[in-house]
């Protein structure tokens, strides 16, 4: 997520247990006029025991549950078990998808007219311990949905897909209506971006402009999207009264549930300046270069994207580099001024969400990838950065659909590189209880302050390393596998 939380998200549970069941197949069929998914649930093997489960809500929203052979289910709290299930056996039931949306208790659905987004755990049941499920959604003429799941290929006009198993509490979002969904196809892989009610055809279209313009330039770390599918819902809220300055982005969130999204809450109002301004969608396309840190990791996670944020809008042009470095510093000088030294930053990172270190943990995380970065690139002249070693990462390691430990991540990304340095100053990083010291590295970055301003030096040790940072790989500068429809 990026620093600026407008609201603070639920995490919803979705757990399932069974044994044996081989891999689930659904069919959904949405009716617009009553707002109403219709489920079928098949299973191509006999079991003995099928457990199903879904979110604690579930229960309230699942109508008409019914097996094939009319075997009875056994509900038990939030699961329901079914037993002697037969080879290529159906459940159906049916879900009031608009009711689901219109639940004020949860912040995280919504619906405007005949748009609905809302959360596949208060709904769709999971089968046991499958890996994967493939599904299959006819939808009635003018209507789309926009899913995290891999998309497979169609030959009867229908939406296919493959949705990963992930770990039951992480989020995700569906939404169905009347908007076009539009691919965005990238070097690696497409974002398929649904924009939401709440903005006009020339906002619209203004929109995907910028997105085109942006998962670009969050590519330049190193020319590929990691991931084959990723969701972008942007949901229109117009501008915020209790922001004082008016943002492009007001809010941005990735998420990790039955594959990768980000959700854009985004003032379609503001002009193409203010959205070249934003910092919050490359922020948010960074964390596709991370697995899941957890709790624990998310100074290394949310220091990713907060150095990339600055990094890649630089190399891009939509900052200069003194901008990029006076950004960097501003933000280093705002977790300095945060961190109170009772805890220790992996403390200070598991507690963020009760006592709001929110400056000092991602700051922090963003000294720590500028000091490995400038420690790799000045050992390697450049070959070595932790553009590369990322790059090494999604080759052997990404899409990841479990949470990496941190210590894990690092030692990865060393035996990936070659390196000690992710390891030893994450050792050193995570146990401090004050800010990170960066006075040696401004000095051989060449990086001082005159005043108020920094300053930047040509003559500094590693002062090619300093520009070498904001230029980033060649490639970046013109990925050339990309296909812009
Ligand atoms: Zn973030």
């Amino acid at each position: 997520m990026p620093l600026r939380p407008l609201a603070l998200f639920a995490a919803f549970m979705l757990a399932a247990t069974a044994q044996g069941a081989g891999s689930p197949h659904y069919q959904l069929r949405y009716e617009a006029g009553t707002a109403t998914m219709q489920v079928t649930l098949c299973l191509a093997q006999a079991v003995a025991d099928v457990h199903l489960e879904a979110g604690d809500d579930a229960a309230r929203h699942l109508d008409g549950l019914a097996r094939d052979s009319g075997a009875p289910l056994q509900r038990t709290d939030r699961a329901w078990n079914a037993h002697d299930w037969r080879a290529g056996e159906c459940l159906h039931y049916h879900v009031p998808l608009g009711r689901i949306a219109d639940d004020r208790s949860r912040h995280d659905q919504t619906r405007r007219g005949d748009d609905l987004v809302i959360d596949p755990s208060s709904w769709l049941l999971q089968v046991g311990d499958a890996d994967a499920a493939d599904l299959r959604v006819e939808l009635p003429p003018g209507f789309s949905i926009s899913v995290p799941w891999q998309r497979l290929p169609s030959s009867d006009g229908a939406s296919h897909y493959r949705i990963p198993r992930t770990p039951d509490d992480w989020m995700a979002r569906i939404a169905i209506g009347r908007f076009r969904e539009q691919d965005i196809a990238l070097a690696g892989g497409t974002l398929h971006v649904a924009i939401f009610k709440g903005a006009d055809a020339a906002q619209r279209e203004r929109l995907i402009a910028w997105l085109r313009r942006i998962s670009r330039d969050a590519l330049s770390a190193y020319g590929r999207l990691p991931l084959t599918d990723v969701q972008v819902l942007v949901v229109p809220i117009g501008p915020q009264p209790d922001v004082t300055q008016r943002e492009a982005v007001v809010f941005g969130q990735s998420t990790r549930g039955q594959g990768n999204a980000l959700t854009l809450f985004v003032d379609p109002t503001q002009n193409d300046d203010a959205f070249d301004r934003d910092w919050v969608a490359v922020h948010e396309l960074s964390h596709l270069l991370h697995p899941y840190l957890g709790d624990r990791g998310a100074w290394l996670s949310e220091g990713l994207a907060t150095y990339y944020q600055n990094v890649l809008r630089a190399r891009a042009g939509l900052l200069t580099p003194e901008q990029a470095w006076a950004q960097l510093d501003d933000g280093f000088a705002r977790g300095r001024r945060d961190t109170r030294p009772d805890l220790d930053l992996e403390q200070a990172s598991l507690q963020m969400g009760e006592r709001h270190d929110f400056q000092r943990v991602y700051w922090s995380g963003t000294a720590y990838w500028l000091q490995v970065d400038a420690e790799l690139r000045r050992a390697s002249a450049n070959r070595m950065s932790v553009d590369e070693a990322l790059r090494r990462f999604d080759a052997c390691c990404l899409p990841s659909y479990r949470r990496w430990a941190p210590d894990e991540f690092v030692a990865k990304l060393d035996a990936l590189a070659g390196s000690a340095v992710f390891t030893q100053r994450f050792r050193e990083f995570r146990a401090r209880h004050d800010f990170p010291e960066l006075t040696a590295l401004y000095a051989a970055l060449g990086l001082g302050r005159e005043g108020e301003t920094l300053r930047v030096d040509d003559q500094a040790p590693a002062a090619n390393v300093r520009r070498a940072v904001m230029q980033g790989p060649a490639l970046a500068k013109r990925p050339s596998s990309e296909r812009v429809p």
